[in-house]
């Protein structure tokens, strides 16, 4: 089964109203010379209309960092999914390892929120991964399931067609430490393995599974070759195009 490389760029709480179009445009000058690839860029909430029409007419897609699942009302500071979708956003992020354990969202939070994106008709990067001493203490494939199971429960096979996994080892974000690739593989495999035990096999051969974790041009190439590692989640370095473009394209040539 050939599964679509997917290279998404989360630009957290960086970039700023000139210099998010900015790299907007150069992600899509840069992605159009890949299209084997589909990319998905994810600013800040402020400047998702900016950064949409800096898209306007490439194929990268505009997406969102967060999300509340209710539909309106008093959540302050919160954001809809049709907010979203009015600012021109196509995919989600949830279940992000910073909201998860600096911002304390739970399982059960990240799983309300990942109905909903689904249920608005959008796509959704659901991602996973276990910390240092989860990883010491022989939990990863532990961890990883949980999370699944949690994150994915009553989302059907049906659904499953708009949902991407991001595995992401904690202690790997923004660290510089990047996972073995046997390891990345593995744990990718192994993910697989709980959508096939969900879903079926033809559900978790379709998935894709993106890898994150301090991936870089350099480091990029090696891991995206897996046989089941199908693009990559980027937070640093999708803040450079030069960095960025270069991730994308080892994701269009993956063998
Ligand atoms: C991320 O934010 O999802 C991420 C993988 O960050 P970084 O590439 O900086 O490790």
């Amino acid at each position: 089964m050939s599964r679509t490389p997917f290279v998404g760029g989360n630009w957290k709480m960086n970039t700023g109203p000139e210099s998010g179009p900015a790299l907007a445009r150069e992600v899509a000058a840069g992605a159009a010379e890949h299209p084997g690839c589909e990319v998905a860029v994810f600013p800040p909430f402020p400047f998702l209309l900016a950064v949409g029409r800096a898209l306007a007419g490439s194929a990268v897609k505009l997406g969102a960092q967060d999300c509340y699942f209710e539909p309106d009302g008093a959540f302050t500071g919160e954001v809809s999914l049709g907010m979203l979708k009015d600012c021109g956003v196509s995919v989600v992020l949830t279940g992000h390892s910073e909201r998860r354990h600096v911002l304390g969202e739970t399982d059960a939070l990240i799983n309300a929120k990942t109905r909903a994106v689904l249920a608005a008709g959008l796509e959704c990067v659901l991602c996973i991964g276990e910390k240092l001493e989860q990883r010491e203490a022989g939990q990863t494939d532990a961890v990883n399931e949980r999370q699944l199971r949690a994150g994915l429960a009553g989302v059907s096979a049906e659904q499953m067609a708009r949902v991407t996994i991001a595995y992401e080892p904690v202690w790997a974000i923004g660290t510089g430490k990047v996972a073995t690739t046997a390891d990345a593989q593995d744990a990718h495999a192994k993910c697989r393995g709980v959508l096939a035990a969900m879903f079926g096999s033809a559900v978790a051969q379709a998935t894709r599974i993106q890898y994150g974790g301090s991936l870089k041009p350099g480091n990029a190439a090696e891991l995206l070759a897996q046989p089941d590692i199908d693009g990559g989640l980027v937070g640093g370095a999708s803040l450079k195009a030069s960095d960025f473009v270069p991730i994308i394209a080892a994701a269009a040539g993956r063998v």
